[in-house]
């Protein structure tokens, strides 16, 4: 057989296939299309109140290399307020 036959061949076996699957369309086969991005799904430890909040939600405070995460911006003024008083 021409190698161009096997080529046509295959390429209307695959369009069979994707007709006879597309038809059914089963949900198992399907991805599910809404996945939350992952950074959200990551929890970080608020150091003011100990809640554990979504990172892409959470307030930061960066202090150099170190980035620390708040539940809100009112624990960041108070883990702000409480070093300045250590200091
Ligand atoms: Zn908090």
């Amino acid at each position: 057989m021409h190698p161009l036959r096997i080529v046509i061949l295959l390429l209307l076996l695959y369009i069979l296939y994707r007709l006879l699957t597309g038809e059914r369309r089963r949900p198992a086969a399907e991805r599910p299309a809404a996945s939350p991005p992952e950074h959200h799904d990551v929890l970080v430890e608020d150091p003011v109140c100990h809640a554990y909040v979504p990172k892409g939600q959470a307030v930061v405070l960066r202090e150099g290399e170190v980035f620390r995460y708040f539940c809100s911006e009112h624990c960041r003024e108070a883990f702000c307020a409480h070093r300045g008083e250590e200091a």
